[in-house]
């Protein structure tokens, strides 16, 4: 017995370091505050983009292991190796793929959740996150005219989100492995690549896929679709699930979501809306005049990573039917048996794949509570106002060749060099800007043309950013000619 208390003696004192004192926390506390303040208040001047020779290699110089080291020493690691090489997600000038956010409050909500750790997974443990939760995802409900019905879950991205309505949707349409080879889906080829990984990841990649064909606007032609659908019935195949997007990746492209939504329903098809960059438009009238018809989904992603500006780890995924959300989901293993019988509200864990996941609600409810909706909706349709303004100014500059009005917030174009390979020189272009740093902009390729991207979503995006942003096109292309 003696043997065992010392032992224990000793390793509790060394377990308590897990537990710093407040006076101990109290430097901590200060010095990342100080990290951020001094991160924040140069947020404005910083790049956007440094290439670094090392790309951040240094952080393994100093290898996880006993030896505790000093806040101060790990924060000068973290702005050598972390915070400067690549993209700065944070800054107005993410310009390219889509951007990111990180508004402030949010960071405050990870604080509150973390320290106090409240597990949001099950409504039996803890009923006050699950229903905070649930609140959020109805708030987005009635964000894209679903009823307070749907079932929501916070997902960490708009990845898994698709992957979990994709899962609803095989299971609501009983698509069984005998089912597969003959089983339909529908898509645009710029259907963004989590959906094809979903696909797959759900075992359906033996389904039928056909690539629907695309207007002038690269939105998908419905009745284009509906001859598809047509044809695959009549030629004993079944069509189950056609994916839309509400804002393409490549172009912001919206989808015709209405006549999708009627063929859906004309041919029991499951509509599932890929609304991870655009759905939270729908929050401004400008929005709301292009994406209609969301309603009429089966399911549907979006983004508050991306369209809410939070931090990293904040995706959505609605699904009308609760019950086809619970059935593809739910388990029922013995050392829960605790938590049965509490029915009150369902359970995240018997919605998604996740048992044990972040309380996500806090990040996204702390915001929205002290700033209120308004600044959300304001900035959502300054984005709009942004990109069309960025292409009505660059419509001005001679040799520029831009692409169609944008449905939300993404721009493309190319300059047209009076003499040279076109391409190739808008590869240059882009190099040069990616070396200059102090916006980001990213490059696609569409109907075999290279093309280089604006997407305006970073909340630090004003009118100034695309106005440097102009000035530093000219700027190039004065010293590539
Ligand atoms: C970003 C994006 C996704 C993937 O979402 P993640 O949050 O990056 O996992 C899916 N679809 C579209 C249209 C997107 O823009």
């Amino acid at each position: 017995m003696r043997l065992i208390t010392d032992r224990l003696r000793d390793l509790e004192a060394i377990a308590r370091r897990l537990e710093p004192s407040e006076a101990e926390r109290a430097p901590l506390i200060q010095a990342v505050l100080n990290y951020t303040n001094e991160f924040l208040n140069s947020i404005d001047t910083r790049l956007t983009y440094i290439e670094t020779a090392d790309k951040g290699s240094g952080i393994y110089d100093s290898p996880i292991g006993d030896t505790p080291v000093g806040i101060d020493e790990l924060l000068t690691m973290v702005a050598t190796h972390v915070d400067r090489p690549g993209i700065n997600c944070a800054s107005g000038g993410h310009l390219g793929y889509i951007p990111g956010g990180g508004i402030f409050p949010s960071a405050l909500g990870d604080y509150l959740a973390d320290v106090t750790n409240r597990y949001a997974g099950v409504f039996f443990a803890n009923p006050g996150a699950v229903r905070m939760e649930h609140m959020l995802t109805r708030w987005m409900a009635s964000i894209v005219g679903f009823p307070d019905t749907a079932a929501g879950n916070l997902t960490s991205g708009g990845s898994i989100a698709n992957l979990v309505g994709i899962v609803t949707a095989r299971d609501a349409r009983e698509i069984t492995s005998r089912e597969i080879p003959r089983s339909v889906i529908y898509l645009t080829a710029h259907a963004h690549h989590s959906v094809d990984k979903a696909i797959r990841i759900a075992g359906l990649r033996e389904c039928v896929t056909r690539h629907v064909p695309m207007d002038a606007g690269h939105r998908m032609d419905a009745s284009a679709l509906e001859r598809l659908v047509t044809a695959d019935i009549a030629a004993g195949l079944r069509p189950f699930l056609v994916v839309a997007s509400a804002g393409t990746t490549d172009v912001g492209a919206v989808d015709p979501m209405s006549a999708i939504g009627d063929i859906s329903e004309r041919h029991g098809l499951w509509m599932h809306v890929d609304g991870a960059y655009g759905a939270f438009f729908a929050l401004c009238d400008e929005g709301r005049k292009v994406l209609g018809g969301m309603d009429r989904a089966d399911s549907i992603v979006m983004d508050p990573h991306k369209g809410l500006f939070l931090p990293y780890g904040s995706g959505a995924v609605l699904v009308k039917d609760t019950r086809a959300m619970q059935h593809a989901h739910f388990y029922v293993a013995n050392y829960m048996q605790d938590t049965a019988g509490s029915r009150d509200e369902v359970s995240p864990a018997d919605i998604s794949p996740e048992l044990t996941k972040p309380f996500r609600g806090m990040r996204l409810w702390l915001p929205l509570k002290l700033l209120g909706v308004a600044p959300f909706r304001a900035a959502l349709e300054e984005k709009m106002w942004l990109a069309r303004y960025f292409r009505e100014r660059l419509l001005e500059i001679p040799g520029f060749e831009v692409g169609p009005m944008p449905d939300l917030s993404v721009v493309t174009f190319r300059y047209l060099p009076s003499r040279g390979d076109v391409t190739e020189f808008n590869q240059r272009l882009v190099q040069a800007i990616h070396a200059d740093g102090r916006v980001f902009l990213s490059s696609s390729v569409i109907d075999d043309q290279f093309i280089i991207r604006l997407a305006v979503l970073a909340f630090r995006t004003h009118r100034q950013t695309i106005d440097l942003t102009l000035d530093i096109l000219k700027e190039k292309i004065a010293s590539l000619t």
